[in-house]
Formats: structure tokens, sequence, C-alpha cells
């Protein structure tokens, strides 16, 4: 049968063509129509095993992410994100696992200065008799700087994209990770005694009242007041913290029965438990992010849950400081939610590796029940990733792979020996893969690590300035 000339640019043609021909022009046109009518973005991550995290839990076997800006614009399988979207930067991510960045929910970042200072010993002797002195020798806004830099480094190579932090000369924490492109949630901490930055309770209003304008509105800095403890800060420098942070919306970050010593204290003092008194002196909401929560019975559960309070588990540092074991799946099944975090690094881990987080979160709550169901693998990712951003407040902005949410992915490479075979994702990230085995980062649409080489921190000078402050730190203390 012949029939009318067709082209694609609806010019002429002098060949007459047949029916199957002019589908496959057809085809053609439209794809090349297609192509041409692709929205442009500026990054897709190209194939890979993509781990959404979304409400679905969906998983894209060979997916796509498309990036505009700082934002996800679309993710789903391969074919279809490329027939709508062309990008100006493209990442490889075929036989690698495309995750969203992992959030580590409680540390102390200029601390990695500190790391391996002094081990094994008790919390309450490693507070007092050890960091508390070196930190009134040592910290200053340079140290901080450096301790920053290092923690950057090292929490981006080990797929950590977004991290809370409690520490002093907190603005210059925040200008450092905000330089290496990382997202934070940074509080200033606010305690009873001299501080290395500030040294009394109206200096520590004054400076996070300042830190907390300095930073409103930015897309990858989320300043707090950071309340230390129930045990080193008196009820009116709570509810000062508290207050602070309510005028500015911002999140509060504190240390919540973290060893049993508080909560038989607290018993002792308030006659109650230390989340019970927190509620009674106004400070629980939906904007506390409590670390630890050990000594949390089912009361104060119910009390978490119903403020919500966001918590973190930080099963490393519990191990390690032997202060307890965190009521994890109890906490989950009340309703809270409870991201992972590393503390430390010195004295409580000794490192940022969220991964391996993760790995003893579900082993430490095997073992203290006796139950291998009692936390799975895909809970503890959860943990690390969604739950994480929910636990600080920021799950409408983190946590998953969704459109709308920030740009934050690691991809971890599946050609390594620990990394085959792969029967069930969810345990081979939890229990198989490690935080070296993450690739490339990308933060808020931003490439901070590509093919392991770390672009927005500079590596050998940092290492370089660890090794030369391990010698004044030494010195301060008396120490070879
Ligand atoms: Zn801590």
């Amino acid at each position: 049968m012949k029939i009318e000339e067709k082209t694609c640019r609806s010019g002429r043609s002098a060949v007459p063509i047949t029916i199957p021909l002019l589908i496959l022009q057809f085809v053609l046109c439209a794809s090349v129509f297609g192509q041409a009518n692709r929205k442009s973005v500026d990054l897709i991550v190209s194939g890979g095993t993509v781990v959404t995290m979304d409400a679905k839990r969906a998983i894209y076997e060979d997916g796509s992410v498309a990036v505009k800006g700082d934002s996800i614009v679309a993710v789903g399988p391969r074919n279809e994100i490329e027939s709508r979207y062309k990008a100006q930067q493209t990442i490889d991510g075929k036989g690698k696992l495309v995750l969203p960045g992992f959030v580590n929910g409680h540390t102390h970042v200029p601390m990695t200065l500190f790391r391996g200072l002094h081990d094994d010993v008790a919390l309450n002797d490693w507070l007092y008799k050890y960091i508390f002195p070196a930190e009134a020798k040592n910290v200053n806004e340079e140290f901080v700087r450096w301790g920053t830099r290092l923690a950057a480094a090292e929490q981006i190579r080990s797929g950590v994209t977004t991290f809370a932090d409690m520490y002093y000369f907190e603005d210059a924490v925040a200008e450092e990770t905000k330089a290496a492109g990382m997202r934070g949630v940074l509080g200033e901490t606010f305690i009873d005694f001299p501080a290395p930055d500030n040294k009394s309770e109206a200096e520590m209003l004054a400076y996070t009242e300042r830190f907390l304008k300095k930073w409103q509105g930015d897309p990858l800095i989320h300043a707090a007041p950071a309340p230390h403890s129930i045990y080193t800060c008196s009820k009116k420098t709570l509810q000062d913290a508290a207050a602070l942070a309510r005028k500015y919306h911002a999140p509060i970050l504190i240390h919540v029965a973290e060893m049993k010593k508080e909560r038989d204290d607290s018993e002792k003092q308030n006659g109650m438990s230390p989340v019970q008194y927190l509620e009674k002196v106004g400070v629980l909401g939906p904007d506390v992010v409590a670390a630890h929560c050990i000594f949390v019975d089912e009361a104060d559960r119910k009390l978490l849950a119903e403020r919500q309070v966001g918590c973190v588990h930080n099963p490393s540092s519990n191990m390690m400081l032997a202060s307890g074991v965190s009521p994890v799946p109890e906490m989950r099944t009340a309703g809270i939610a409870v991201g992972l975090g590393t503390d430390g690094p010195a004295g409580s881990n000794n490192d940022l590796d969220l991964m391996e987080e993760m790995d003893l979160a579900a082993k430490l709550a095997k073992i203290t029940k006796v139950d291998p169901l009692a936390l799975n693998a895909k809970a503890v990712v959860e943990m690390a990733t969604i739950d994480g951003a929910r636990a600080l407040h920021m799950e409408k902005e983190i946590g998953s792979i969704e459109v709308g949410k920030k740009a934050d992915l690691v991809l971890i490479g599946l050609d390594k020996p620990n990394a085959v075979p792969m029967y069930d994702i969810y345990a081979q990230i939890a229990y198989a893969l490690k935080g070296s085995d993450v690739e490339t980062v990308v933060i808020g649409g931003r490439v901070v690590m590509r093919d392991r080489k770390l672009l927005t921190v500079k590596e050998e000078e940092v290492l370089q300035k660890a090794r030369e402050y391990r010698k004044s730190v030494a010195a301060s203390l008396g120490m070879p």
C-alpha cells in the first residue's frame, strides 16, 4: 500500500514509505521532538539503585534523580527521567546505590582534635577530669575552625550530609560547615560555668542571639541554642535558652537522661525523672532534639512522644562510656522519631562514621533483648536517614529522595568484595557496607566529593594541622 509522503520536518521526500517505516519515523520524530523539549536541570544522577526512603520506601533498580538548584525535581526509572530532563552535569550511578545523605543527629565536631585524648574512663570522670580542663586550655575560635574542617572531611567521606552539633564558638563551626558545603543544625552551648567562648550566661545569651540572627534563612545552616544538660544548667539557664530558641523558631539541642547519675540526682533533687523535669520547666516541645535518652521509662517515652521531641541514639558512645542502653525499640513503638548519632568524636566513639552506628544500633538492640528481631536493618537505615531528619524536625527538607526535598545524595560503590552478592539492600547497607565505600556525595545539589576526592575541604592541609594540634594539646596537659 502506498501512502502519502511524510517527513519529520514536514519537508518533502521523494521516496514513498510504508506503514512500518512511517511508524518508525514517527517514533524518531517524537523522540527528537521529545529530546528537544526536555527540561534543563543542573544535575542528573543517572542509573544505579535509588533507595528513596520515601513513605512507600520505593526503590528504583535502574533509577535516576534530577536536581535543579539545591532541590530534587524528579526521581524515578532512568528512562522516564531522562526522557523528560537533560542536565549540564551527569553523575553515573550505574552499579551503585544512591541513598539520601546520612543524618548525624548528635556530635561535637571540633572535638575531632581531642580524638583519643583520654579513653577508657567513665563519663563523669572523662568530662570533669579531662575534657573540661583540656577545653579550658586549648579551645579558641581557631581550634574550632580546624576541628570543624577535619570533621567535615571525615563526615563527607562516610556519607554524612547533615549533622547536629553542640559546642562553643558555634558561629565559627557554622562558617566552616557552610564553606565545606555541609548542612548543619548547630547549637551554641549553654553551661553553668565559664565556657571557652562565653564566661557568663548573659554573654552566652548575647552571643547566641547574634548567632541566631546571623543565620536566619540560610539554606544550609540552622543555628540553635544548646543548653548542655539538666546536670550542667540551672532551671534559669534552661528556660532562657529555650525562650531564645522559640523567639527565633530555632531548635533546642540538649543531652537528656544520658547517665544513671543524672537520673538518680534528678529523682533526688527534683522528685522526678530528667524528662519530667524538662517538661515541668517548659523546655519540652516539638523543637527539641534530645541526645541519648537512655534512662527514659514508659511514662517518659509517652511524654516525649506527646511533646514530639526528637531523640538521637548514639550506640558507640553509650557502649564506650558504658552509660547504658537506650530503649530504642520501645521509643519507636511509642511513636518517637529516633535518629542516630556518633556523639564524640573524642572519648566516646572516636569517629564520625554513621554507617558504623547503623550496624551497632541494630546489634546492640539485639543483644540487649537477646532477640535478633529487636531492631532490623531497615529500621536502622531509617534512623540514619528519614527518621534522623524527623528527629531534627527537618523531615520536610531532608531524609529521603523525593521531589521538593534538598538534593542531599550519597553514592555507594558495590564493586567490592564486601558488597557482593547483594540479596537484601537494607541488610547490605546496615551490616556489610562501610563509610569508606561511599564514593560520591552531593549536598544541596553541590558535589562535595566525587569518586572519593573531596572538593570542598583542603584535606592534606587539614590533616597536617590536626597533627600539629596533637603536639600543643598534649603539651598543655603535660602529656608526652
Ligand atoms: Zn554529646
